[in-house]
C-alpha cells in the first residue's frame, strides 16, 4: 500500500471514475470537478512532480498530452478547446505529489 493517492487509483486500491486508460497513462474524473468536464491525467509510474522530471520521463508525459488529444476528440471538444494545466510545487497550487494534467472543457476558460 502506497501513500500517494494517485498510485493507489493506478493500482485500483482507491476508487475513481476512470475515462481513459493504456499501458503507461490513467484519465479519470477530478473529484471535485472545477469546470463541467474535469479529468486528470497521470502517468501510471510514480513521478512526484514537474519538478523532479528526468529526461527519461519525456515520453510519458508526451503519451499523457497525447491521451488529452483523444480525450478531447472522444468528449466532442476538438473544435471548441480545451485547457490543460499542469500545477508544479507548493506555490504552483500543486497538492497531490503526482504529477498530473488537469484537462478542463465545456466552459469558455478565463484568461
Ligand atoms: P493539484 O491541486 O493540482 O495537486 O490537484 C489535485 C486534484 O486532485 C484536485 O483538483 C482534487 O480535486 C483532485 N482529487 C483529490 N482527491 C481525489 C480523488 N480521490 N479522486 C479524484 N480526484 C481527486
Ligand atoms: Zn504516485
Amino acid at each position: 500500500m502506497t501513500d500517494c493517492l494517485f498510485c493507489r487509483i493506478v493500482a485500483r486500491e482507491t476508487l475513481a471514475d476512470i475515462e481513459y486508460e493504456d499501458d503507461a497513462v490513467l484519465a479519470f474524473k477530478d473529484i471535485y470537478p472545477k469546470a463541467p468536464v474535469h479529468l486528470l491525467i497521470v502517468p501510471k509510474r510514480h513521478i512526484a512532480s514537474i519538478m523532479e522530471l528526468q529526461p527519461g520521463d519525456a515520453e510519458v508525459i508526451g503519451r499523457c498530452l497525447l491521451a488529452a488529444r483523444r480525450l478531447g476528440e472522444s468528449k466532442g471538444f476538438a473544435e471548441r478547446g480545451y485547457r490543460v494545466t499542469v500545477h508544479c510545487g507548493p506555490e504552483g497550487g500543486q497538492h497531490v505529489y503526482h504529477v498530473h494534467f488537469h484537462f478542463l472543457a465545456g466552459r469558455p476558460a478565463r484568461a
